[in-house]
Parts: structure tokens; sequence; C-alpha cells
């Protein structure tokens, strides 16, 4: 599954490249088709601008595994739910770099579709944490050096890249799932709204994005299932 085609640009240094020819592959993606027959009128997919020809590596700390995301993520927040923070300590237990949960129990992490990640080193060496057998929720991380990678809801369309993974990561935009979080947990006086589940202009970005790519649910190649 390893794809080496595009060797290149695994030689290059980590961090934002540009690579044309990906980016070129994605401008023809599906435009939603309305149950009249008539396409896109009411949601057009907007074509890729300039500044999202842009690739971001993402790497485990041996570097033995390397995933490429194509243009622009979808939002970064910081997640202070349950799952988050017992599942996040569990795999910085064992973790080679810094840990992804904050002192204030919080985890941050980019999300980005699914379609524009792709794996291009170490397919074989993906290990996924899950809190119970069966959940379709899953943690990635690399069998060689234990770096956590990204969540992933193995039913949605987009992962959850663990923020530190990131060159140039954009910043946080929010804090969400405060009613998990402990009554007197000392938070950052960072300015940053924070709300008790998961807002409305969380979820109307996520839902207009899957409305863009035609309700499908891709997976990110080069990653198991
Ligand atoms: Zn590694
Ligand atoms: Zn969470």
């Amino acid at each position: 599954m390893t794809n080496r085609a595009s060797g290149s640009t695994l030689d290059q240094p980590l961090g934002m490249q540009n690579i044309e020819p990906i980016a070129e592959t994605r401008v023809d993606s599906p435009r939603l088709e309305l149950s009249d027959g008539r396409r896109g009128e009411i949601m057009q997919v907007p074509r890729w601008r300039e500044e999202d020809r842009s690739v971001a590596t993402i790497t485990c700390a041996c570097g033995a595994v390397s995933i490429e995301a194509v243009g622009a993520p979808l939002m970064c927040v910081i997640c202070n739910c349950e799952s988050c923070r017992t599942a996040g300590r569990e795999l910085d237990s064992r973790s080679p770099v810094a840990p992804i949960v904050d002192a204030s129990g919080g985890t941050a992490v980019v999300l980005w579709r699914k379609d524009q990640l792709k794996c291009v080193r170490g397919s074989d060496k993906w290990a996924a944490h899950r809190l119970s057998p069966g959940s379709p929720s899953r943690r990635m991380f690399t069998s060689c050096c234990g770096t956590p990678i990204f969540g992933d809801f193995t039913k949605g369309f987009w992962a959850s890249i663990y923020r530190d993974r990131i060159p140039d990561a954009p910043k946080p935009s929010m804090r969400v799932m405060m009613s998990d979080a402990p009554d007197d947990v000392a938070l950052p006086d960072d300015g940053l709204p924070r709300f008790r589940n998961r807002p409305g202009k969380f979820l109307l970005k996520l839902l207009t994005t899957w409305a863009s790519m035609g309700f499908r649910t891709p997976k990110i190649a080069g990653v198991p299932d």
C-alpha cells in the first residue's frame, strides 16, 4: 500500500511544500447533485485557491511514518471530552513526543478531510487504540516509535490530527466539550471561546464540507481499516 511513486517529495525537508500534481487532481471534486438534476447551483464547490496548493508533511518521531496533507485544514480546536483525555493519556504514556493532552486536559487537533490525506511512508506501521473493542472511534499511533498521529471517527469524513504533528499548524479557534472538563479545571487565559459541547458553527463547518464532498466518507489512502 505504501505509495512511493512520488518519491521525490519524500526526500524534501519537512514542512509546507508545493507539489502541484496532487492539488491538480483534486480540482474536479464532486459537486452537489440536486434531486432535479441541477448541479451545484445552491452550493458551489470552491475551486482550489492558490494558497491552498500546498502540502503539509506529518511524521512520527523516528521518521518511518509520513502522511501528506493537501490544501487547507477545516479548523483547529481544543477538545476537552472525556474520551480524548483518557485515550490521550494512554497514548502519551508511551509516546516519544510532547504530550497531546495539555496541562488543563485539552487535546489540540486539526481537522482535515480524509481524501486530502495520504500515507506516503510506513503504511505497515499503523496501530489503533480504541477505548472499547469495536468502537467506531480509534486513535492512530505508530508501531515504530509510538507517536500518536490522529484521531479517527471511522464513519466520518475527517481526521483529527494531533496539532503538534503538523508543521506551521493553524492556531486553535475554540475549546469544545467543556462539559466533560472538571469544574475546577485551570484554563490558560488565552481568550479562546469555550463551548460546553460542539457549537453550531463547528457542526455547520462539518456539514457544509461534507455536502461539498457529495456526502462521501472516504478513507485515508495508505492507512489500514
Ligand atoms: Zn516512528
Ligand atoms: Zn474529544
